[in-house]
């Protein structure tokens, strides 16, 4: 029993589970390798705006410190618990290895509905948060991102709150800040052109053409927006979306750019047609070239991989396929490709990690250069996933985590055990 005791952490222990015993790892070194480092749990109280004061609960895990800082995202949303995080830096570390930045994993949260606090809340509540972190993170510590429920106004708020303590402006404390605050120019997309690139690199491998493929999204937030847009400019019909709100569908293909304006005005989907509605329960069993789940975990179990028509599955989100679906999907290899989470959302992490070295340089690149260095780095990790996967014989998801594990396995291994 573990603090961390959860659907999420069961489900990342699990996939563990089966990487070390693919690889052979000693039961003795198993622990090393899965169990966080550090967690911290905070209380962040603030005003309400109705004059009371109420109190959140926030997190931070840092999965390992072995090659570097740890990085990830911080989300704030009602599931969030302390063994949800620990499983969202655990892939985080698995993530950061298979594309090989100099990270270890680590996420954070609060639990909160950030839809039903006010504007001025949220500012506080950032600020709060990242105050009570101050002493755990840093530079060359732990670098916070934007996840589910966050953005980089939310980021903007932390770069400031750190810096106005430390006497200075550190902009290189977090990721997925605004360019104006000195982020970096394609962070913002990042994640879902990345998971745009390889769904396309895929459809050619399997010779479909661009101009007559399909894709169903769910989720139409930082991930799922702009991975509808890029499969929406190169000739992919975006048949359905679907957010919080309610799902739309359209055979000929939805107008995504007029979808996301809707979207940025109004914060969802809902109200952008009263004609296109869909049961959102019946999106992920759509029939499509390309399916990409990019909300949140556990949302394809082993009934719903087993009805899926999908030739790719495109994991935006982390975690959306339950190990039991994955034991289904590993019968349905030959239909449907799968690019794993860890890999299909990498971009987001990669490009996070250009924008600290920019920050850290002071050295800032142009967009194409950004976008250029993600897709080598993502075809690169590509590449590496598929050999790996033919030459051992295991579904894309095993051998994607095995590279991530073996490396941080060697690094422990060469570093040895401190004292
Ligand atoms: P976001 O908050 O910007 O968007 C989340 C979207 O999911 C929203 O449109 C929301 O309405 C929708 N959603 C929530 N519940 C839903 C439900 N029950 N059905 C359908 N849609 C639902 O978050 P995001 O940053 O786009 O992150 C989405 C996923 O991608 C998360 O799993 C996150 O961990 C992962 N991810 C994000 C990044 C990144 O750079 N933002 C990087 C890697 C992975």
């Amino acid at each position: 029993m573990t603090v961390y005791a959860g659907p999420v952490f069961a489900m990342a222990a699990n996939q563990f589970n089966v990487i070390a015993n693919h690889l052979e790892i000693p039961l003795d070194e198993r622990a090393r390798l899965l169990m966080p480092k550090r967690a911290v749990t905070v209380s962040c109280p603030i005003h309400r705006d109705d004059g009371t004061v109420a109190v959140f609960e926030g997190y931070r895990v840092q999965h390992h410190l072995t090659m570097g800082p740890t990085k990830g995202g911080t989300r704030f949303s009602p599931s969030v618990d302390i063994g949800e995080v620990a499983a969202l830096a655990i892939w985080m570390s698995w993530k950061c290895a298979l594309v090989g930045l100099p990270y270890g994993g680590a996420k954070g949260g609060i639990n909160v509905d950030p839809s039903k606090i006010s504007p001025r809340e949220l500012e506080v509540l950032s600020r709060r948060y990242m105050q009570e972190m101050i002493p755990f993170v840093g530079p060359h510590t732990d670098v916070m991102a934007p996840d589910m429920g966050t953005n980089e106004q939310v980021m903007a708020w932390f770069m400031d709150t750190y810096s106005m303590y430390q006497g200075r402006t550190v902009t290189e404390i977090v990721t997925g800040k605004p360019v104006a605050s000195g982020g970096t120019l394609g962070r913002r997309e990042a994640t879902g052109r990345g998971v745009a690139h390889l769904a396309k690199r895929v459809l050619k491998e399997l010779s479909i053409s661009l101009n007559n493929a399909t894709a169903v999204i769910q989720g139409f937030g930082n991930v799922g927006s702009y991975a509808a847009l890029e499969l929406h400019h190169c000739g992919l019909k975006v048949i359905a979306v679907s957010d919080h709100t309610g799902a739309l569908y359209r055979a000929e293909g939805l107008d995504i750019p007029a979808l996301i304006r809707h979207a940025d005005s109004h914060g969802n989907i809902a109200g952008f047609s009263n004609e296109l509605h869909f049961d959102p329960a019946e999106l992920l069993t759509l029939a499509c070239d390309v399916l990409v789940p990019a909300a949140m975990e556990r949302v394809i179990d082993a009934k719903v991989a087993d009805n899926l028509k999908c030739r790719v599955l495109a994991e935006g989100a982390n975690g959306p396929t339950t190990p039991d679906a994955d034991l289904v999907l590993e019968k349905r290899q030959d239909e449907i490709f799968v690019i794993p989470d860890i890999l299909c959302n990498s971009g987001g992490v990669v490009v996070s990690y250009f924008e600290w070295v920019q920050d850290l340089q002071q050295l800032f690149w142009e967009e194409e250069e950004v976008t250029r260095r993600e897709y080598h780095i993502l075809d690169r990790a590509f590449d590496h996933m598929v050999t790996r996967s033919k030459v051992d014989k295991i579904t894309h998801r095993t051998a994607a985590m095995a590279i991530g594990v073996e490396k941080v396995r060697a690094a422990k291994k060469t570093r040895g055990l401190f004292p």
